[in-house]
């Protein structure tokens, strides 16, 4: 079978793959972005950006099908990491796309090899009361998706140690909006330390934010 990725996709993982380069997730060839195709659970279809192109030189055609679990449809080399992409999708059923970003703030954490606590009540947006820093691992390899999808557990989003971050989403504009989020938590994190040791939120201050959350997300969805 014959996965079609359609023009609108490419097109919409092209835009949010420059959107991560202009918002200053990523620089150069660091980072790249997925989106699933069709809805097959156990073995996951998704379209890849390619490995080591800067977006400026990207086009639609340029995009890479992942296929039946490792076959590759496309005319580059996907990109590195489709490893990673590949087995959260399959880990993770609810992740229609999966971002990966060298974001500076997150990458200088993920250098420290630290979980960022609830110093801030936007930290349930990726499901839990804190974020979780994933083993190092060597890029594009089995062990980094290993550890990522462990650290992945019941969240939307890790760091990678000595490395970058990773979020996944119901789709492209939702897994955006999560890294926007996700580096924008790691840059405030840096700053409230740079004064003292923050004040943490108590777990039931973050279960009640997360259920002011379901109705917020209600209101953010609605058309
Ligand atoms: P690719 O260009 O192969 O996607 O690699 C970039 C990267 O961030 C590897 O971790
Ligand atoms: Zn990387």
């Amino acid at each position: 079978m014959t996965t079609a990725a359609s023009p609108e996709l490419r097109s919409a993982l092209l835009d949010t793959f420059a959107t991560m380069g202009s918002s200053g997730l990523n620089r150069g060839t660091s980072g790249n972005a997925s989106v699933r195709v069709g809805d097959d659970v156990s073995r996951p279809d998704f379209l890849i950006t390619p490995s080591g192109r800067p977006i400026e030189q990207l086009a639609g055609d340029d995009l890479v099908v992942i296929r039946d679990g490792g076959t590759f449809e496309g005319s580059l080399e996907p990109s590195s990491e489709w490893r990673l992409h590949q087995d959260i999708y399959t880990a993770y059923p609810s992740a229609g796309a999966v971002l990966h970003a060298h974001s500076p703030f997150a990458t200088s954490l993920a250098c420290q090899r630290r979980e960022i606590p609830p110093f801030h009540y936007l930290i349930a947006l990726f499901g839990g009361t804190s974020i979780r820093c994933a083993d190092y691992a060597t890029f594009g390899t089995q062990e980094l998706s290993d550890a990522a999808v462990a650290a992945l557990v019941d969240r939307r989003g890790c760091l990678l140690a000595n490395h970058g971050m990773v979020v996944h989403g119901r789709d492209l504009a939702h897994a955006l909006s999560l890294a926007v989020q996700f580096e924008t938590l790691c840059e405030q994190y840096w700053r409230t330390c740079q004064l003292a040791p923050p004040t943490l939120l108590t777990d039931q201050e973050m279960a009640a934010a997360t259920l002011q959350f379901a109705r917020y997300d209600e209101l953010v969805r609605r058309p």
